[in-house]
């Protein structure tokens, strides 16, 4: 049986601290859907399909194990649906800890077979979020070092990045 895992987030844009994340797990999952949830209240920065794009760029040489996928409905239903035994999260500071663990056990109680697992973000990783990324990018700034991939890839996301405009 393969080991699958569902990786959920905004990932408005993706960065290089969830890349980091993927890339430690790719370890221990045999295969890997990088999942954009589409229900939450966030305004979008980037359109769906360019997010889901970069996130393939980034991955381009690990094709099978390292997937794209977007849904509208609850994450567990679309780990259902999927098939998933396994949902990735990442985890930067007890913040996020208390918030995941309220999640993981709601997710348990409607899905037994699912079990959450949880990486410990990377000391350089720890304060790369996508707000910030999108604040920086938003202001004409250099996010360079904090996005994923080549840096043909940086420069694209750089490039389509909606600029500030007080209007
Ligand atoms: P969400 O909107 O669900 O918070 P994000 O795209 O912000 O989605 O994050 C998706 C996952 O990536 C979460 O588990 C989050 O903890 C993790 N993550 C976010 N930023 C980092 C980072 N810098 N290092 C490691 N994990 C991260």
């Amino acid at each position: 049986m393969k080991r699958l895992a569902v990786f959920p987030g905004s990932f408005d844009p993706f960065t290089i601290g969830h890349e980091s994340i993927v890339r430690r797990a790719m370890d221990l999952f045999d295969e890997i859907v990088i999942a954009i949830g589409t229900n939450t209240n966030k305004p979008e920065y980037f359109p769906l399909k360019k997010r889901m794009e970069w996130i393939l760029e980034a991955f381009s040489k690990d094709t099978s194990q390292v997937s794209v996928a977007s849904y509208n409905e609850l994450t567990i239903e679309f780990c259902k649906s999927v098939h998933a035994k396994y949902l990735l999260r990442g985890l930067r500071t007890a913040a996020d800890f208390e918030y995941e663990r309220a999640i993981a056990q709601v997710n348990k109680a409607m899905y037994p077979e699912i079990e959450s697992v949880f990486l410990l973000t990377s000391p350089e990783h720890t304060s790369v979020n996508s707000t910030i990324v999108r604040d920086i990018l938003r202001h004409g700034g250099n996010a360079r070092q904090f996005l994923p991939g080549d840096e043909n890839l940086k420069n694209k996301i750089i490039h389509e990045a909606p600029l500030y405009s007080s209007k």
